[in-house]
């Protein structure tokens, strides 16, 4: 590369850079988002089964159905999420993703860092912003060391198999996927506060998404969305359209939200292969492994690890004291007060959960309310 070949690039990333700056996040994110049908989600969430492989949910390892969703001001009561009304992790870091893929048989070989090819927001989230009310995120963005065996040529398996928690998919970003659910089996889009590309570190600092980022090449409109990655079956994952060039809706795809069509794989040429798609309904990414797995590849974690806090316990769960300690078990809670565990998370609200307020509503003292969370911590 010759060196004013590589002062332009420089200038040009300045360039971008300085947009990027100008541009407030939300105004990027909303632009691409409603190309792609993302100005809101056309979710239903909470309390779905997810112990099979079917339609409009995803097929768990570790959990038989979700958690009931919590109150969020951008999710309607209908279950759809408005995107566009979601606080973002503001902030503009930078990273050197560095992924490569290489072409080999039986196996195309992924390394990298985890580190995305994008700017991300600031993490851990910051105290007293937006975003810190709903979700307190006390992780950073860390390189991890990323090394997959992917078959080049995918098997479709006799049964479809299910999805840990942890990382299900490469990004050709250089980050990685995971799927749907959060550490408290929710819906981690509708749930957690994710950064201007849809992303956040787990407690690993694995920088990961749930569902599309604004920040993938998207393709040109009108046509089959380009490949934005891999799962680890070796299926390519593609964006929100179809071969029509609409955006593709589950009842177009399978019980593992892909299907088998005509596409461009990483290289350019056009194959007729089964292939997942990423669109804005609820499992967003993969439903299922459609292919076989090596199994050696699946991250053995306890289940609850995938998207675990460390330190403070983010705000995944309005049941959490996220002040200090650890995870509260709300049926305890409930059945020591003796209410109603739904109507304690309801009154607990979104982290931090206030107890004077909490307290009024189930119509008992605050320092019972205290006193039976303390005792409910796990240790
Ligand atoms: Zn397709
Ligand atoms: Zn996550």
């Amino acid at each position: 590369m010759t060196p004013s070949i590589n002062k332009s690039v420089i200038s040009t990333r300045l360039i971008v850079c300085l947009i990027l700056a100008i541009l407030s996040p939300f105004s990027i994110a909303d632009q691409q988002w409603k190309t792609l049908g993302y100005d809101k989600g056309k979710t239903v969430i909470g309390n779905r089964s997810v112990s099979a492989p079917a339609r409009n949910t995803l097929y768990s390892c570790d959990f038989s159905a979700m958690s009931s969703s919590l109150d969020r001001p951008w999710v309607d009561n209908k279950g759809v999420i408005f995107f566009s009304k979601k606080p973002l992790v503001k902030g503009h870091k930078e990273w050197n993703a560095n992924i490569r893929f290489e072409d080999g048989l039986p196996n195309i070989a992924v390394t990298g860092d985890g580190l995305p090819n994008h700017a991300t927001g600031d993490f851990p989230i910051k105290p007293g912003s937006t975003a810190y009310q709903y979700d307190r995120n006390p992780n950073s963005i860390r390189a991890q060391r990323l090394s997959y065996a992917l078959p080049t040529n995918p098997e479709i398996a006799n049964k479809p198999g299910c999805l840990p928690m942890g990382t299900i998919g490469i990004a050709l970003s250089g980050s990685v996927f995971f799927n749907a659910l959060d550490a408290d089996k929710r819906d981690a889009v509708a749930n957690e506060i994710l950064d201007a590309c849809e992303g956040h570190p787990q407690q690993h600092g694995q920088y990961h998404y749930h569902h599309n980022s604004p920040c993938f090449n998207q393709g040109i409109e009108g046509e089959h969305s380009p490949l934005l990655g891999y799962a680890l079956d070796g299926f390519g994952i593609y964006g929100a359209r179809g071969e029509d060039g609409k955006i593709i809706t589950n009842n177009e795809l399978d019980e593992c939200h892909g299907h088998t069509g005509s596409a461009l794989d990483r290289l350019g040429d056009r194959i007729t292969e089964y292939h997942y798609h990423i669109n804005n309904e609820f499992p967003y990414t993969l439903g299922c492994f459609k292919g076989v797995v090596d199994a050696s590849m699946l991250e053995r974690r306890p289940a609850a690890e995938g998207d675990r806090r460390i330190g403070t316990e983010a705000g995944e769960g309005s049941g959490r004291d996220n002040r200090r300690g650890g995870p509260v078990d709300l049926s305890i809670v409930a059945k020591k007060l003796g209410v109603r565990e739904r109507d304690l998370q309801h009154a607990l609200g979104p982290p931090p959960p206030n107890f004077k307020s909490a307290a009024k509503k189930l119509g008992i003292s605050e320092h019972d309310l205290q006193e039976a969370m303390q005792a409910a911590r796990a240790r």
